[in-house]
């Protein structure tokens, strides 16, 4: 048996008006490996505004603690994905890879390991900064703020990961891998003049949090991904 894990929404009340969401439909049903090897059915629903007057009754609101355990159209999570574009960009050959992760658990073939390289490592080399510019002035003009969601992860040899999504489309904006306590990237992102409206984001016990905190305008609102 597959156990399966229903998420929704972190808001609970419409971002643009702050009229109650309410259910439409399953967004993605699937199951996911992790990095321990184990398999979880993850189910994320989609919710919309209640109010039809609202400026976008039309938007779909979903869970992007589910959205980030995996990257769209994969069912190895993500921070599996992160270990083959890392291991592969610090030139590991694709075989020392799948023998790494077969164990823990996870099996996979070295021909995948390619090809999962080549597929998402242009997500690392993309211009976020032209990314960041078009994002950042389509949230301004439709929804008069930019909402962000950023993700964190650990590596195990001292990097870590960034991703930094549109908070309503779900897209990446930018991907990164950088050296553990380097946060600069961040400074790309986050301005105290831009008009950055909520975060959603790791939880603030983690070190990074401050980071992110920190560079933020004031008046930013803080939503914490759900514990996994
Ligand atoms: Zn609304």
């Amino acid at each position: 048996m597959i156990p399966t894990k229903v998420y929704k929404p972190e808001i609970t009340n419409c971002p643009l008006c702050g009229a109650k969401l309410k259910y439409r439909y399953t967004v993605s049903d699937k199951k996911i490996q992790f990095s321990h090897g184990e398999i979880t059915r993850i189910k994320n629903l989609g919710y919309s505004c209640s109010n039809m007057d609202c400026t976008h009754p039309e938007y779909i609101y979903v869970s992007h603690t589910a959205r980030k355990m995996c990257f769209k159209g994969y069912t190895y999570s993500s921070k599996i994905l992160l270990e083959i574009i890392h291991y592969k960009q610090l030139h590991k050959s694709r075989d020392a890879i799948a023998d790494m992760l077969a164990s823990v658990g996870v099996e996979i073939s070295d021909r995948n390991v390619d090809i999962i390289y080549e597929k998402l490592n242009p997500f690392f080399t993309m211009d976020y900064k032209k990314n960041i510019e078009v994002n950042y002035e389509m949230m301004e003009r439709e929804c008069d703020g930019i909402f962000l969601s950023i993700d964190s992860i650990h590596l195990d040899d001292g990097y870590r990961f960034f991703s930094i999504r549109n908070f309503f489309t779900s897209d990446t904006i930018g991907c990164h891998i950088v050296k553990n306590g380097d946060y600069s990237i961040l400074d790309d992102y986050l301005r105290k003049d831009l008009n950055i409206k909520m975060i959603i984001t790791i939880r603030p016990i983690f070190d990074t949090f401050d980071e992110i905190k920190k560079r933020a305008p004031e008046n930013t609102i803080f939503k914490a991904f759900e514990k996994i």
